[in-house]
Formats: C-alpha cells, sequence, structure tokens
C-alpha cells in the first residue's frame, strides 16, 4: 500500500534493522523500545488491522505465531517469557494502520494494563 509506514519498511524503502523475514512475515526492532528486547512483527501483506483478519488472510497471523517462539529462542529470551501486544484501533492505541504484533522482552510487564 502506497502510503502505508510499515509497507515501506517491508519493501526497503524506510530502513529498520531487520530480526526475520520469510515470505509472510517481517520482523524489526522498534525504534522506540519499551523493553530491552522490542520487535514489530508484520504481515507481508498489507492488513490494516486486527479488525481485518478473516479466514482469507489469517494464514499470515499463524504464521507471525509460529515464529514468535523462533525468535524468542534466537534472542534467547524464551525461557524467562514475553509479552505480544497487538494494539487495534483508536481506543487500542494503534498508530500505524498496518497489523503489528509487539513482541517485547527482558523486563517484567505489570499487569493489568494501563
Ligand atoms: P502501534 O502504536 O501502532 O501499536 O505501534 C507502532 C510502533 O511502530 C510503535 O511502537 C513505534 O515506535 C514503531 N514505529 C513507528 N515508526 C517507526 C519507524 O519508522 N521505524 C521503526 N523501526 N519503528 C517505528
Ligand atoms: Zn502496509
Amino acid at each position: 500500500m502506497k502510503d502505508c509506514l510499515f509497507c515501506k519498511i517491508i519493501n526497503g524503502e524506510i530502513p529498520s534493522t531487520k530480526v526475520y523475514e520469510d515470505e509472510f512475515v517481517y520482523a524489526f526492532n522498534d525504534i522506540e523500545p519499551q523493553a530491552p528486547h522490542h520487535i514489530v512483527i508484520v504481515p507481508k501483506k498489507h492488513i490494516s488491522s486486527a479488525n481485518e483478519i478473516n479466514s482469507d488472510n489469517s494464514i499470515y497471523v499463524s504464521k507471525i505465531f509460529e515464529i514468535i517462539p523462533k525468535i524468542a529462542q534466537k534472542l534467547g529470551f524464551d525461557k524467562n517469557g514475553y509479552r505480544v501486544v497487538n494494539n487495534c484501533g483508536k481506543d487500542g492505541g494503534q498508530t500505524v494502520s498496518h497489523l503489528h504484533f509487539h513482541l517485547m522482552a527482558g523486563r517484567q510487564f505489570g499487569w493489568p494494563a494501563g
């Protein structure tokens, strides 16, 4: 999609620090990390938000969740654990309209969420 920040990151128009890439998934370090490890994982297809997930595109979501434990093992935070977050829409705090999951690790996170 032409004016989408994460589509531009996927196609290399905007530089990023790549953590993982395959046919379906691109993962890169967040520019404003909220934890020692803060990775943004996106589908290579433009899907605006979690609201747009359906049976035609959910393969991208399953591929993302297949890759999460692999990234955790590679970066060594699988044992201590991690948090996966999706912000959807205005009240969810979504600022980039391309579906993404935040994978954060390296510190303990509180609950309930603020
Ligand atoms: P959201 O708030 O939509 O859930 O998450 C968007 C995330 O993208 C934020 O954590 C923000 O720091 C990150 N982000 C925004 N612009 C860029 C960028 O140009 N490069 C990278 N690596 N991350 C970005
Ligand atoms: Zn996009």
